[in-house]
């Protein structure tokens, strides 16, 4: 299914092609002033294809600004024709697509709050059957892979080609810098399963503070993104929501001004042939990981074999302890990170036990059969 899925590239739904795509504007349409002043400085950076404004805002508590509504979308037609900057919306229920579409807007995208729900994104796709619009999905708040796929495919099933990513972060309990955790290696791996796909950044509702935007913005290009989602308003704090997150226009052209554009393939010679080496040095490497990782586990089926002949527990929690220890502290003297070496050795251990379970069970289905 997923393979099958063909979409066009965002630099070709007629918004302009340049990389990094570039779509902002303020969080919510506050007022018809406000949407129009931003919308006439930001018209102003040539950067920037499409303007943004949340007219439904999903709020996670209630007796706050929860957008204008339908009279907003007035608002986006008039800004539209007096700055000529076509413009999108957040549409989470069939009816905002229904006013959405009657006012002719650009591109419709679907929040966070709303990529979670399958039974809302598929009362959006059907609404949608039939219509030629383009549509941008942000990740699902939660780091679910499979549920953001999903979304993408309801869409496409209903036969639109202009299909979009944002990636926009995800929500987490833990502590954390960021408003919503990047988890880079989700879209990272969305890339990987749906090649064709335009993946687009939301630096703002990443970082919830303007200070590491630029830092992400230029991260995400980095990583080959193909555009950025950032909210602009004319005076952020005096916005009526996000206000911490929001920079305004100036800053954003100072922000795109400063993005450095890395090449997508190596053209030079030269630099290609270095890059070649680092990567057959990389290739044997990891050659030599293989080769460690599959004599480790050796060496587990070999424990295995001996718990089971002295009846001992697989797991010895004192041991594993140990060794997350002695390793985290191995590693990071030689530029490892922590949080790496956790994962990598929670892994490892988890494939560890694994082996040696199979082991044991082996030896005693063998033990069944010998009976
Ligand atoms: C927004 O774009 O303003 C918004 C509500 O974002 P998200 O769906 O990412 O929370
Ligand atoms: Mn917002």
């Amino acid at each position: 299914m997923t393979q099958k899925m063909k979409f066009i590239p965002i630099n070709e739904w007629g918004y302009g092609d340049q990389r990094p795509f570039v779509i902002s504007g303020p969080c919510g349409a506050e007022t018809e002033e406000q949407l129009l002043k931003t919308a006439q400085e930001i018209s102003s950076i040539s950067a920037v294809n499409l303007l943004r404004a949340g007219v439904w805002k999903p709020r996670t508590r209630p007796g706050v600004f929860e957008g204008i509504g339908k009279e907003a979308l007035k608002w986006l037609q008039n800004t539209r024709e007096e700055t000529g900057l076509p413009f999108c919306v957040e549409v989470a229920k069939p009816s905002h697509v229904e006013m959405a579409l009657q006012v002719g807007t650009d591109v419709l995208w679907i929040g966070a709050r709303t990529s979670v729900n399958p039974f809302l994104v598929q009362e959006l796709a059907d609404a949608l059957k039939g219509v030629d619009v383009p549509v941008m999905i942000k990740n699902p708040v939660n780091p679910d892979l499979d549920l953001w796929i999903g979304a993408i495919e309801r869409f496409s099933n209903t036969g639109i080609k202009k299909i979009a990513a944002i990636h926009r972060g995800f929500s987490s309990y833990e502590n954390s810098s960021y408003r919503n955790k990047p988890n880079w290696e989700i879209p990272i791996e969305l890339k990987r399963r749906i090649p064709g796909i335009s993946l687009i950044c939301d630096p703002s509702h990443i970082c919830g503070s303007t200070a590491p935007l630029s830092y992400i913005s230029q991260f995400s290009l980095d990583l080959n993104y193909d555009g950025l989602m950032i909210e602009s308003h004319t005076n952020p704090s005096a916005a009526l929501s996000a206000s911490k997150q929001q920079i305004t226009p100036y800053q954003l052209s100072k922000l795109l001004d400063n993005l450095i554009l890395r090449d997508l393939e190596v053209k030079d010679v030269i630099v290609l042939s270095k890059l070649e080496d680092l990567r057959d040095q990389i290739d044997e490497i990891d050659d030599e990981i293989i080769k460690t990782l599959a004599l480790r586990m050796d060496v587990a089926r070999r424990i295995g074999d001996y718990k089971k002949q002295n009846n001992v527990t697989i797991l010895q929690p004192e041991r594993w302890e140990e060794i997350l220890k002695t390793r985290t502290k191995n590693g990071v003297t030689q530029r490892l990170t922590k949080g790496f070496l956790s994962r990598l050795y929670s892994l490892i251990h988890e494939e560890s036990i694994h082996q040696q379970t199979l082991t044991m069970n082996k030896q005693a289905s063998e033990l069944k059969n010998s009976e």
